[in-house]
């Protein structure tokens, strides 16, 4: 059995992140989203809120789990008894960071394999921050983001 883990903020989900769950759910036989809690990047989002939101958005997709962790995804994979992380690759400005970071876990986890995955050309623009920024000013994000998503982005966002 292949499992996969699926980190991010998911602060919150975007269209960009359920495609790239469609398509890692249709290699591996098990796809665990993993909402990382760090509030040190002060969420609009609730944990269990996104965690919530993920499970409602990606209802369709039948091998898919959703979880939370706190401190070491290193820690997370192998309760998962997984090895297996995917991320998401849009632009070359994603691939530093990223870089970074397979190489950090791969010291920490030897057996630990870093999959990226290109974002589909439609999404390439497409990120939580945008996201939040155009709600907070008003604009139409429903395009970009599950329908419950835009929902309670404007429930959120939009003052007055
Ligand atoms: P983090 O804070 O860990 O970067 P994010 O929620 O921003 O978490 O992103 C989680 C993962 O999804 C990252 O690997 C990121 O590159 C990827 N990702 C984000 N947006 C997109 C997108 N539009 N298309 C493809 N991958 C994406």
């Amino acid at each position: 059995m292949q499992i996969a883990v699926y980190p991010g903020s998911f602060d919150p989900i975007t269209n960009g992140h359920i495609d790239i769950i469609e398509r890692t759910a249709q290699i591996f036989d098990r796809v665990v989203v993993a909402v990382a809690i760090n509030e040190e990047k002060l969420p609009v989002f609730t944990v269990e809120e996104r965690v919530e939101i993920i499970r409602d958005a990606i209802r369709h997709v039948p091998n898919v789990e959703v979880d939370q962790f706190a401190g070491l995804l290193v820690d997370f994979m192998r309760q998962q008894q997984s090895n297996v992380v995917v991320r998401g690759l849009r632009a070359i400005s994603d691939f530093e960071y990223e870089f970074q970071m397979a190489q950090m876990n791969k010291q920490l986890y030897p057996q630990m394999e870093t999959l990226f995955m290109m974002t589909q050309p439609e999404h390439g623009y497409l990120s939580s921050r945008i996201v939040k920024e155009i709600a907070r000013f008003g604009g139409q994000v429903d395009q970009m983001v599950p329908g419950v998503v835009a929902t309670q982005l404007k429930e959120k966002l939009q003052t007055g």
